[in-house]
């Protein structure tokens, strides 16, 4: 089939490139000149496994091409994604002005006669779909065209495998020409498909993030339970885990969720229920919850070290989670600068993260030194702090680790490190509702 995907980001980009891979002609539409430049130049502009390979492949294939043209990439398409942001605003409500200008810009170049299925993959709250409808017809009278929601839920540093095997997909439409169009795009994929109406649709992807960012809090919780009890969470996880009806993922205690996700669709959820008149309360529980986790990781970085001013503090990751070289919303960064903040001298390493923190003036490299690898990091450090849970980390040498430290201190953000063999090699070790934590 012939699909075109306006947005080229971590969802629009991977998306085109796998609806490539099973043989549809994909146009990847992105208004950032640069971003199309480098594309068309056969540059990745983002960090995902197996992303490379995938789309060099298909554009070999001339399956799978780039343009910054709305109309290029409508001309030449049964089907049209949107992949555009929905950032939070400051009342942690969407930001949907991407959203209406690509509404805009594509009944600007609807043809009569020629039908298009308009489909948001884009996290939007329910009803957006409606007014997507409202304003293709209210700029293009004698547009013909569907809009269909199909919400993704692809998970960054694993978006490749995600989207190929997919444990659902979720089609919400009203016209049974489009459902059929988009059963046609995802036949290949062979995955449940689940067909509900827009509405259900918009709201399956919020609820669906907001439970998991719930079954982490859930856990963080637990873990300040544990830490008050002397109990362990990660045998309290692995055992209520292994429960079917739970499940043990999601249930890792730590820093708490960050990215671009997770917060800001809890945010909008929250906000989206307030303004139907049936506010979500367990989720403003959630992000309080959330929200804590950081504070009493830094309060316990001062009650073993009394003072941050001054202190030289190393810092294992950047990016909100392990295997992508996204930043947006991290923990990793948050705390890196609140240790900032406090006057601590920080070195920090992530394998791909580093670059990015900088492009986008999350960390100020004046501020922070960013080291070439994790044993530079940690040169004459008085802490060693793990952020985010890439697995090189838990690979160190700690003999190596130890020697090149001022003093043998571990704070393990995200229970990484198993707290025997860590102490074995002598360092004092502090995990999130661990004992001795
Ligand atoms: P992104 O910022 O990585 O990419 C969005 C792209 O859209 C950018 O390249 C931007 O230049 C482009 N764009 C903006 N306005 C445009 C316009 N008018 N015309 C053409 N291109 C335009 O964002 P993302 O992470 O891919 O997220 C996109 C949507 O998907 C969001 O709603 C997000 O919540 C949702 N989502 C994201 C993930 C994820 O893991 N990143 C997963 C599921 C859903």
């Amino acid at each position: 089939m012939d699909l075109c995907i306006i947005g080229s980001g971590y969802v629009g980009l991977v998306s085109g490139a796998c609806f490539a891979e099973v043989g549809h002609h994909v146009i990847c539409v992105d208004n950032d000149q640069r971003k199309v430049d480098a594309l068309q130049a056969g540059k990745i502009p983002i960090y995902e496994p197996g992303l490379e390979d995938l789309v060099h492949r298909n554009v070999a294939a001339k399956r799978l091409r780039f343009t910054n043209s709305i109309q290029d990439g409508v001309d030449h398409s049964q089907v049209v994604f949107i992949a555009v942001p929905t950032p939070p605003q400051v009342d942690g409500s969407v930001d949907l002005t991407y959203i209406e200008r690509v509404a805009r810009e594509i009944a600007g170049v609807l043809k009569p006669g020629e039908y298009r299925v308009i489909v948001d993959k884009s996290t939007v709250p329910v009803k957006t779909g409606e007014k997507v409808a409202d304003t293709i017809k209210r700029y293009n009278k004698g547009a013909e065209f569907d809009v269909v929601s199909n919400p993704e839920f692809l998970r960054e540093g694993c978006a490749v495998p995600d989207l190929m095997n997919p444990d659902r997909v979720v089609i919400g439409s009203a016209s049974q020409k489009a459902t059929d169009l988009m059963k046609q795009v995802y036949e290949p994929f062979r995955a449940p498909i689940l067909v509900t109406d827009v509405n259900s649709a918009e709201l399956i992807k919020h609820a669906a993030n907001s439970f998991l960012s719930l079954k982490i809090s859930y856990i963080n919780a637990v873990a300040a339970i544990c830490e008050a009890s002397g109990a362990d969470v990660e045998m309290v996880a692995d055992g209520i885990g292994m429960d079917k009806r739970i499940g043990r993922n999601f249930l890792n205690a730590g820093l708490g969720y960050g990215g671009s996700c997770f917060p800001k669709d809890v945010k909008a959820f929250i906000a989206i229920s307030k303004q139907l008149g049936t506010p979500f309360k367990l989720l403003e529980e959630v992000e309080r919850i959330n929200d804590s986790m950081l504070d009493r990781f830094i309060a316990k970085l001062r009650d073993s070290l009394w003072v941050l001013k001054d202190k030289k503090l190393a810092v294992w990751g950047l990016t909100f989670k392990p295997d992508t070289d996204d930043v947006r919303n991290s923990v990793a960064i948050e705390l890196v600068n609140r240790l900032v903040a406090e006057g601590a001298h920080v070195t920090a390493y992530d394998p791909k993260g580093a670059e990015k923190a900088v492009e986008w003036k999350l960390i100020d490299p004046d501020k922070v030194k960013l080291a070439p690898t994790p044993l530079d990091a940690v040169e004459g450090a008085e802490a060693l702090i793990l952020a985010t849970e890439w697995k090189e980390f838990v690979n160190q040498d700690f003999e190596e680790v130890k020697k090149r430290m001022h003093t043998p201190l571990i704070f393990d953000g995200r229970n990484q490190f198993d707290p025997e063999t860590i102490r074995g090699f002598g360092f004092t070790y502090h995990a999130v509702g661990r004992p001795n934590g």
